[in-house]
């Protein structure tokens, strides 16, 4: 060795890397210092041996292929690989030359594991968020979704993967959806509401934010985060209508109650003149009796809604309260070919204003034979859920009701009916919320239409 050598080594073992060279035998032919404290092994020991004899386990890790590749495509490579006999993590550089391969190598377990924790930390943020949370590419396919993902829209993670955004928004939201996610997806952050389809068919309020994932300056794709808001949506729209009920409420038992006495004195002189008409104004008369028999209708239904009656509580057997009503609507269904079939379990006796719920099943049944012009079968079950509140649940085989009208049913005044009034569902509503209970409806247009009416057995204020 020349003192060139001599220096040279002396180099090489005064540098903090570890750092070895092998022949292109695989025979150790220098080790430095760092590299044998490193490697748990005396220099001596090591020189001159196989590098695949000495540490054998190497030879199915990444070493043996980066070696093995630097030496025969002579060219340098760089890779970290953990190597568990030491249970470490080395950052290797190797630098091929004619006589052999030239290895840097560092522990950097430290460092590694303190990624891994980090990654760890943003994986939670990711799998135990409450929150939907989601990441797409610049398309739109799915790339991530965490489990609330799978549980909000009913879909696998697998399932997701194969999926853009596109098919899982209902069609009237598409446009502004895909508007903002365009925009996410050019590196603004957007917020905003929306409908999606659960795979179940159902329709869930979301609301969504959009983020622009960004590497290196580039937005790469878009991270979303959805909240489902169905309930609160529909608290709201509960709100609206109970709003819009308290202000017709009033509103209408003062119109209401003004327009009965002139009615009383009308109806009475229009008896009297029809006495004694003539036989071909008799039908004016009828037409006139049967109009105001309409107005009469139509005042008896505000001021049921707006009437701060003292009501009368007492626990009141349902099924008998039912009977009376098909008793009274019976001849109006034989008329309209309708058939009346009832179900009723034993019940308990259910505490409430008896004249209000036989009002709320005179106008269920009235809708219903209504529903039906050319006749069919209302199916009316009485029973108690298993949360022990007793329900009637009224099923019809009629026109049904427009998924987009449903949330009508029940504003003041609306109705599709030719001669109808649009009060009935809203003053049932009022009347079963007076009661602590829920109304609920379901249909389907042209088969038919079910509501389904829970009440608590005990009042609860
Ligand atoms: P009206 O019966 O005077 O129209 P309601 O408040 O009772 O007023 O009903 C409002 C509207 O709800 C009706 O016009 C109808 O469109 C719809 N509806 C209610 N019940 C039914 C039903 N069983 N089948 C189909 N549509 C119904
Ligand atoms: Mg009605």
């Amino acid at each position: 060795m020349n003192q060139l050598e001599i220096d040279a080594l002396e180099i090489l073992d005064r540098i903090t890397d570890g750092f070895f060279s092998v022949d292109t035998n695989w025979n150790f032919t220098y080790i430095n210092s760092e590299a044998a404290r490193l490697l748990f092994r005396n220099r001596e020991d090591l020189l001159g041996k196989n590098v695949w004899f000495e540490f054998p386990e190497a030879v199915n890790l990444p070493f043996y292929v980066q070696y093995h590749k630097a030496v025969r495509e002579q060219v340098p490579v760089t890779f970290s690989s953990f190597f568990p006999p030491l249970n470490t993590w080395f950052d290797v550089r190797a630098y091929p030359s004619p006589n052999g391969l030239s290895v840097y190598f560092l522990d950097v377990t430290v460092e590694k594991k303190a990624a891994s924790k980090k990654q760890q930390h943003y994986k939670s943020l990711f799998e135990q968020n409450p929150d939907a949370v989601f990441s797409f590419d610049l398309e739109g396919n799915y790339l991530s979704v965490n489990s609330a993902m799978e549980r909000l829209l009913g879909y696998t993670e697998k399932e997701f993967l194969q999926l853009t955004y596109l098919p899982l928004v209902e069609e009237a939201e598409l446009q502004r959806t895909r508007n903002h996610y365009e925009k996410a997806a050019k590196g603004y952050t957007q917020h905003y509401e929306t409908k999606a389809l659960h795979k179940d068919g159902r329709v869930v309020h979301v609301s969504v934010t959009n983020i622009p994932i960004i590497v290196d300056n580039e937005v790469v794709g878009v991270y979303g985060i959805a909240k489902d808001i169905t309930d609160q949506k529909s608290t709201e729209l509960q709100l609206i209508k109970s709003e819009k009920l308290s202000a017709v409420g009033q509103l209408s038992a003062s119109i209401a109650h003004e327009i009965r006495n002139p009615l009383t004195a009308l109806k009475g002189f229009i008896q009297i003149m029809r006495s004694s008409a003539p036989s071909k104004e008799i039908g004016y008369f009828e037409i006139m009796a049967d109009e105001i028999a309409r107005i009469e209708q139509i005042t008896g239904e505000l001021l049921m809604v707006a009437k701060p009656q003292v009501q009368q509580f007492h626990y009141e057997n349902l099924t008998e309260i039912f009977q009376d009503v098909t008793t009274l609507l019976g001849s109006q269904a034989l008329m309209n070919n309708v058939d009346i079939k009832v179900m009723s379990e034993d019940i308990p006796l259910v505490y409430c204003v008896a004249h209000q719920i036989k009002q709320v099943f005179i106008n269920l049944i009235k809708n219903a034979i209504e529903s039906m012009p050319t006749g069919g079968v209302i199916h009316v079950r009485l029973g108690s859920s298993h949360t022990g509140a007793v329900f009637i649940q009224v099923h019809d085989q009629g026109c049904g009701i427009p998924e987009g009208l449903l949330e009508n049913i029940g504003i003041p005044f609306y109705t599709t009916k030719q001669k109808g009034t649009g009060l009935g569902m809203m003053t049932s509503f009022k009347i079963i919320e007076s009661h602590t209970g829920t109304m609920e409806i379901s249909s389907k247009e042209g088969e038919g239409t079910i509501v389904r009416i829970s009440l608590p057995v005990h009042f609860v204020d």
